[in-house]
C-alpha cells in the first residue's frame, strides 16, 4: 500500500505556484489576488476559509476575508459579488458554504463573474468543463486529478466508481473521470443515497472515490484488492486529544480498508490539501487570463 500524501505534493506543487506568481509580480507589478466572503460563524468553514487566505499569502497571492453576520441579506451579498466582479483588482471570487437557509446558493453562485469563478461552480464553467473546453475546475475534483497525476496512477480502461452525486465534489468528478483525458478515460459509475446494494459496484471499483459525510462509511468488506481509493470526506468530531478542539475522519474507514489498497489517500493529510492547491491553480490561471482573455 502507497500512501497519496497531500501534504508532499501539495508542498511540491505549491512551490511551482509561488515561482509562477513571483514572475507574475515581476512582470505586471501585482500579485494574483483570491477574495473569500463568509457568512456566519460555522466552525469547519471559519477553518477552511482560513486555510485557504493562509495559503495564498504563502504562494505570493494577495487574499481578502469578507466576513457577513449570519443576519446579512442575500442582496447585500448580491450586491457585493456584483462590485467584486468589475473589480479588475480581483482574479478571483469564492463565497464559502454552507449559506444560511436565507441565503440561496444557486443565486449567489450565478451572480459569481464565471470569468473570477476559481471554485468552477458557476454553470458555465460546469458546462465548459462537460464539454471538455477550457474552464475553471471544481477545486476538489482537479486536487484529486492532479494527485492521480502526480503519482503517475493509470486510469484509462479501469472502472472507476464515485459515491456521491453532490454539484461540487461527486458529479463533477465523474465526468472528468469519464472524459478523454489524462487522467480520465474510465468506465464510470456515480452511486448516491438511493443506490441500492452499494457493496456490489465497490467491491468492483479499480478506483473508489468517496464523498458522501459519513465517517467510516467504505469498510475492508466492501473494497476490492490492490483498489486505488481516494477519500474526500471530512466529518469533524470534537475531541478533547487535539489542540484544535476537533478530529477530521474520512469517509472511509482507513486502518481496515488502507491495508488492501494500492494506493489511498489520508483524512486529514489527503485531498483537502489538494483542494486548496485547485483553488490556488484556478486563481493562478484566472491571473494569467489563460482560460479567459
Ligand atoms: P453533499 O452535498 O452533502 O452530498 C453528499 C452526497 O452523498 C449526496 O449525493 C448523497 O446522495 C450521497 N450520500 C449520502 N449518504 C449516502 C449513502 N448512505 N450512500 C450513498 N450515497 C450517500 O456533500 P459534498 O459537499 O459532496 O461533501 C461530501 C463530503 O466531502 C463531506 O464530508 C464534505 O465535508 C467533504 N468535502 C471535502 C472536501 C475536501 O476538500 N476534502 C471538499 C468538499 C467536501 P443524494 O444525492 O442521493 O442525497
Amino acid at each position: 500500500m502507497q500512501l497519496l500524501d497531500g501534504k508532499f505534493v501539495s508542498e511540491k506543487l505549491k512551490q511551482e505556484i509561488a515561482l509562477e506568481a513571483a514572475e507574475i509580480l515581476e512582470r505586471t507589478g501585482r500579485k494574483p489576488h483570491l477574495v473569500a466572503i463568509l457568512v456566519g460563524n460555522d466552525g469547519g468553514s471559519e477553518t477552511y476559509v482560513a486555510s485557504k487566505m493562509r495559503n495564498c499569502e504563502k504562494v505570493g497571492f494577495n487574499s481578502t476575508l469578507i466576513f457577513y453576520e449570519n443576519t446579512v441579506t442575500e442582496a447585500e451579498v448580491l450586491n457585493k459579488i456584483e462590485a467584486i466582479n468589475v473589480d479588475p483588482d480581483i482574479d478571483g471570487l469564492i463565497v464559502q458554504l454552507p449559506l444560511p437557509n436565507h441565503i440561496d446558493p444557486e443565486k449567489i453562485t450565478e451572480k459569481i463573474n464565471y470569468r473570477k469563478d476559481v471554485d468552477g461552480f458557476h454553470p458555465i464553467n460546469l458546462g465548459r468543463m462537460q464539454r471538455n473546453l477550457p474552464s475553471f475546475i471544481p477545486a476538489t475534483p482537479y486536487g484529486i486529478t492532479l494527485m492521480l497525476q502526480e503519482y503517475g496512477i493509470q486510469t484509462a480502461g479501469k472502472h472507476c466508481v464515485v459515491i456521491g452525486r453532490s454539484n461540487i465534489v461527486g458529479s463533477p468528478m465523474s465526468i472528468l473521470m469519464a472524459q478523454n483525458s489524462s487522467t480520465g478515460n474510465c468506465t464510470v459509475t456515480l452511486c448516491h443515497s438511493k443506490t441500492p446494494d452499494i457493496k456490489k459496484f465497490t467491491l468492483d471499483a479499480d478506483i473508489l472515490i468517496v464523498a458522501i459525510g459519513k465517517k467510516n462509511f467504505i469498510t475492508a468488506d466492501m473494497v476490492k484488492d490492490g483498489a486505488v481509493v481516494i477519500d474526500v470526506g471530512m466529518n469533524r468530531e470534537i475531541s478533547a486529544t487535539t489542540k484544535s478542539g476537533y478530529k477530521l475522519y474520512g469517509d472511509v474507514d482507513f486502518e481496515n480498508v488502507a491495508p488492501k489498497c494500492s494506493y489511498i489517500t489520508p483524512v486529514p493529510g489527503g485531498v483537502g490539501l489538494m483542494t486548496i492547491v485547485g483553488l490556488l491553480k484556478n486563481t493562478l490561471a484566472s491571473a494569467k487570463r489563460e482560460i479567459y482573455k
